[in-house]
């Protein structure tokens, strides 16, 4: 049985959408570890808004627009503390 998630006409992007089975496959990219997931706003299928945080780095990922920011702190423009 096949499940279509979603019907997208066009599937010619591919962004990473931040679904919380996408917990299974995401990493810390420093540390490989497990990460939590905290939500602030989500929809049917995916987290829109949120963070994930890796305990074992103290380190926080942002959720936005339910694109998840998995790029290492050094990586990331320092314009926001
Ligand atoms: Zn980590």
């Amino acid at each position: 049985m096949i499940t279509y998630v979603s019907a997208e006409p066009k599937s010619s992007r591919r962004e990473v959408i931040m679904k919380k089975e996408m917990m299974d496959i995401l990493a810390c990219p420093v540390c490989k570890g497990k990460l939590e997931l905290s939500v602030e706003e989500e929809n049917e299928k995916e987290v829109v808004r949120g963070s994930l945080r890796c305990p074992r780095c103290d380190q926080r990922y942002p959720i936005a627009d339910t694109i998840p920011n998995l790029l290492p702190p050094d990586k990331r423009d320092n314009t926001q503390t």
